[in-house]
Formats: structure tokens, sequence, C-alpha cells
């Protein structure tokens, strides 16, 4: 599937992705209306991975300027109390602001966006918090596609309509799901999750060097980028999007950095950057860092 992918993501400040076709906006930093303008009308469902300020600050001028009937569907992890208070807020503050639709959502919780994709929130290890409320989230795009099971691939096409007429469409075709596109939000490393994916974006808060010495990380968790590319060389993704870097790096630090490890482990997918304030427009058309 092709995807058009516009975003902004700095550590710390703000983080969001915009995908065109899919009228998708995963998470709402400060700044996404600024940096969308009138895209951002386009969007239909925005799911946010969890409540930290560089995650959902730009939800209420985004609500404002785009709410229209029915949309746009802001999803969010069901115990993070931040969104409440803000759904409260923006209904007072811009109440003619109503078609707004906010829902908590949890783990596994699949959302159709249309006949043939869908979004599926799973679990993650940002917010260490030891008991089983969801409070951070990451998401995985699937698109749909039905193919005729074997055993009736050999029969004539009126012999199928047959069939299909008896038992139904369900009866002669498997359900094939392609995980297009994949989204880690602020989270550590996970194989299992993320293999198989098309594209991944993935957040490589720090580099991981002795300029990391002193780090003060909150007790949140996150990933060092050569834990991201030692994961994506032992599975199987297609693309790579490196994102929320920390902007105590400078963007030669991290390009050079990523260069190196993409020659370490042997990388030979296209790996994007997306550096410390800087919007960057249709990232999967720019040129990969480690071409
Ligand atoms: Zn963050």
């Amino acid at each position: 599937m092709k995807l058009t992918i516009t975003g902004y993501s700095t550590a710390l400040f703000s983080t969001w992705f915009f995908v065109d076709e899919l009228a998708l906006l995963f998470d709402a930093g400060d700044g996404v209306i600024s940096g969308l303008q009138q895209k951002s009308g386009k969007i239909k469902n925005a799911f946010i991975t969890h409540a930290d300020r560089d995650h959902l600050a730009g939800l209420l001028a985004f609500n404002q300027l785009n709410a229209r009937p029915g949309a746009p569907n802001i999803h969010y992890p069901k115990d993070c109390g931040s969104f409440r208070a803000l759904e409260a807020f923006s209904k007072k503050f811009d109440p003619q602001v109503s078609g707004t639709i906010w829902t908590p959502i949890q783990e596994y919780d699949k959302i159709s966006l249309r006949n043939d994709v869908y979004v599926q929130a799973f679990p993650n290890e940002h917010v260490q918090i030891g008991h089983p409320d969801t409070k951070s989230l990451s998401y995985k795009v699937f698109e749909t596609k039905r193919k005729l099971k074997p055993e009736f691939r050999e029969l004539a096409g009126h012999e199928i309509k047959k069939i299909i007429e008896e038992h139904g469409r369900d009866y002669t075709t498997d359900l094939i799901k392609t995980n297009v596109l994949s989204y880690s939000g602020d989270s550590p490393v996970n194989y299992d999750l993320w293999d198989q994916s098309d594209i991944l974006i993935h957040e490589a808060t720090f580099l991981g060097g002795p300029e990391d010495d002193h780090i003060e990380t909150h007790g949140n968790q996150h990933s060092k980028l050569e834990d991201v590319i030692r994961m994506v060389s032992e599975i199987k993704v297609n693309q790579l999007v490196l994102s929320h870097f920390s902007s105590r790096y400078s963007h030669q630090q991290i390009d050079t950095r990523i260069r190196r490890l993409c020659d370490q482990y042997q990388i030979s997918i296209p790996v994007f950057s997306i550096l410390p304030g800087q919007l960057s427009h249709n990232i999967l058309k720019g040129k990969p860092v480690n071409d």
C-alpha cells in the first residue's frame, strides 16, 4: 500500500504523524495544526499513544478547527485521565465543537478505518505502573484481502459461484491480513510485535553513547538507537522511520550514528530519520539516511 506520511517528532517537545491515504493521525503533539494546516481537515481518526504532553498538546486546536458531525474520532488509552479532562475542557472552551468523538480504547481493540483496513492497539512498556491499567499503547495498521481457499482454486467460475450461493463467500475464502504500517509510540523495543511490519515508525530517543551519561528518564521507558537497529536486523521490516530523538543531539550526530549502526548490523532496507525540530513531508519519498 502506498502511504504518504508527514510528521514531526522531537522527544519532550512534540510528536505527530499524519497518514494521508488513511485519513489517520498518530499522536497529536503541539504544532500538528500549524504543520498540516488545511490537510488536518482530512483526518477522520486520531490514535494517541499516551498522555505525555508532547503527544497530546495539539489536540485542542486540532479539535476546534476540524470537528464536524461524527469526526474526528480521537482514540486514547482508556485509563489516562488526561483525555477525559481534555474532552470536558474542550466541550466547555469550544461549545460549538460537538461532533468530535472521544473513544477510550485498550490493548487488542480493533478499529476499522474502512472495509479493508483496520488499526489494532497493543500494550507497550513505556509507562511503568505495575498494574493492568491501559496507560500507553502502540498501534499497527492492517490491510485485509479475501483469497480463494486452495481447495477451490482449480474450480471453474460457475462452480465457485454455485458454492458461494450455497455457503456464502466466507466459506470459499481465507482472510489474509498484511501489517502495512506500525507505530511504536514511546516504548522500548519489541521483536515479536514489530516483526513483519511493512513500514515501522519507531522511537529512538537516545543514541546510547557516552553523551547519554546522567540522563534522567523519569522512570518512563524509551528506546536506544542501537537497540532499534539491532532489532530491525533480526526481524522482517521493509522500511524504517526513526523518530523521537532527543534534541540534545545534533542532526549530524544522529545521522552519522544511524549510518554507522546500519553498516555494523548490515541493514539494507531504507532507513529515514525524523530529525529534532524538523517537519518532514512525504517521509518515504525522502532520501534514506543509509542510502
Ligand atoms: Zn514522547
